[in-house]
């Protein structure tokens, strides 16, 4: 049986997204078609507020809103010390272990 074209085309973008399978994505789309309209609607604005806001700091490539990062528009960090990462998310992990003070 097909799905009828709004759902074909939700399992088809939620199929996209990393690590995402086919059945996954089958149960997003019908746990998407039950949501409340309200709670749709924030949803997919949360989509488009970041693709809007989002961008790499100018500095160290971290996300951000802003032309800085938190961690570069700190004053109090010391930017003699640069710890470099992979990814944002390695960031994140070591910015939670609150030992590090470097840009
Ligand atoms: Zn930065």
């Amino acid at each position: 049986m097909r799905y009828i074209p709004a759902i074909t085309k939700l399992i088809d973008e939620f199929s996209r997204l990393p690590g995402i399978g086919r059945k996954t994505a089958q149960r997003l789309a019908f746990y998407i078609v039950d949501m409340e309209p309200a709670r749709a609607h924030q949803f997919a604005e949360a989509i488009l507020d970041a693709k809007r806001k989002v961008h790499y700091c100018e500095r160290c490539f971290n996300l951000t809103e802003e032309s800085l990062c938190d961690i570069c528009s700190d004053p109090k960090r010391d930017p003699a010390l640069m710890c470099v990462v992979e990814t944002p998310r390695d960031l994140i992990a070591v910015e939670n272990t609150k030992e590090y003070n470097g840009d």
